[in-house]
């Protein structure tokens, strides 16, 4: 036998243990494998796409399936996604135009879906079938890599991160750890343990005392005025009496000083650090309209800065204490409108933990989004 036969006989082994892992007989690879890795909400799904061309070079591809229940694609990335009825066609985009012989692109979308969610039957790339000599069932869901999806929610042009394409324990990518000043004992790392969605968060272990601070800094994205924010955060502890901080961005209109979202009175506020105004005031008054955040359960927290209007929404519902909108509010902003002309530029955006007195937390964040408008808790 040639060194050619044995090479071809080699290839077409390969490509039938991916399209099967548990097939030994095969002997023709599949023109094409789709694996669909879904991550599903109540009535919501991303799906993780992988097309891999086991025939000649394509060069502009079109991946078409169809839903057997009642599925809606609602956005999608990496492909331009049309949706007429039950039927999908997805269609490459410029920078991932060419598969070739082997090679694998990826693509992803978010859906809404009623009643069953079950993986289409009858992928086609081009026009052929995909999948066709695999088992219909098994296979379609091991054929993955590691997803990198963003959290639900997440629009064009938006910054995303469900922290699902960190790759160590040490956060990385577009997140570094910052220990302003001095370092003590917090620490940030990525869980596999716990998350919102996907299969990881970033979790923070932050201590009392200023030093034993941690954060976790955005290196790319900004912001700036008009800018708003989604995060889900899960404490493990109430927030203290005493004030602490879990999220702070730098306002470069504020000497550089931090805007701080934490709490203190048991209940979320933020605080300038410039002049240590709270928002809201923290007499009884005052902290009765802001409100504390659930322990051991993810909670949605939003935030909207438009010129000099600071808005905050916790799972969905704004929280009347922790809105500056220039009309003074009794036992709210009396502090916070002692600056007049208050309007931050904000960069440096950072999650993480900072006690300024007696609070100890261990916090999970997930599902980060940053765009113009505003996104809700989907
Ligand atoms: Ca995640």
């Amino acid at each position: 036998m040639s060194g050619v036969l044995i090479m071809a006989a080699a290839a077409v082994a390969g490509a039938a243990m991916i399209a099967s892992p548990v097939s030994v007989h095969a002997v023709d690879a599949p023109a094409c494998v789709v694996g669909y890795q879904v991550d599903q909400w109540s009535n919501g799904f991303v799906a993780q796409v992988k097309v891999t061309n086991n025939a000649a070079p394509v060069d502009g591809w079109t991946l078409t399936w169809t839903f057997a229940g009642d599925q809606h694609v609602t956005s999608g990335w990496s492909a331009d996604l049309a949706q007429s009825g039950k039927v999908v066609t997805a269609r490459n985009q410029a920078f991932n135009r060419g598969i070739a012989t082997g090679a694998s692109v990826q693509f992803g979308f978010q859906a809404t879906f009623q009643g069953t969610n079950d993986t289409p039957t009858d992928f086609a790339l081009n026009g052929v079938r995909c999948n066709d000599t695999s088992p219909p069932t098994t296979t379609t869901t091991t054929t993955t890599t590691t997803p990198q999806l963003p959290p639900p929610g997440c629009p064009s042009g938006g910054f995303c991160d469900g922290f699902e394409n960190q790759t160590g324990t040490t956060p990385g990518g577009d997140w570094s750890l910052m220990f302003p000043n001095c370092q003590g004992t917090g620490t940030a790392s990525v869980d596999s343990s716990t998350a919102r969605s996907g299969t990881k968060s970033v979790r923070i272990d932050g201590r009392a005392g200023y030093c034993n601070h941690v954060f976790l800094a955005m290196s790319k994205g900004t912001s700036g005025s008009g800018l708003y924010t989604r995060f889900y955060v899960r404490h493990t502890t109430a927030l203290p009496e005493q004030h602490v901080t879990f999220v702070a961005m730098k306002d470069t209109a504020d000497g550089g000083k931090d805007l701080r979202m934490g709490g203190q009175n048991r209940a979320l506020q933020w605080n300038r650090e410039s002049d240590d105004a709270t928002l809201p005031e923290q007499s009884p008054a005052g902290v009765a309209q802001s409100t504390p955040l659930a322990v051991n359960q993810w909670t949605c927290v939003e935030f909207g800065i438009t010129g000099s209007e600071l808005r905050t929404w916790v799972n969905g519902t704004e929280v009347a204490g922790l809105r500056a909108d220039g009309v003074p509010t009794p036992d709210v902003d009396a502090q916070w409108l002692r600056r007049s002309g208050w309007r931050p530029a904000l960069s440096n955006f950072r999650l993480g933990w900072e006690s300024y007195g007696s609070g100890d937390d261990t916090l999970w964040f997930d599902d980060v989004v940053m765009a113009a408008s505003r996104v809700g808790c989907s």
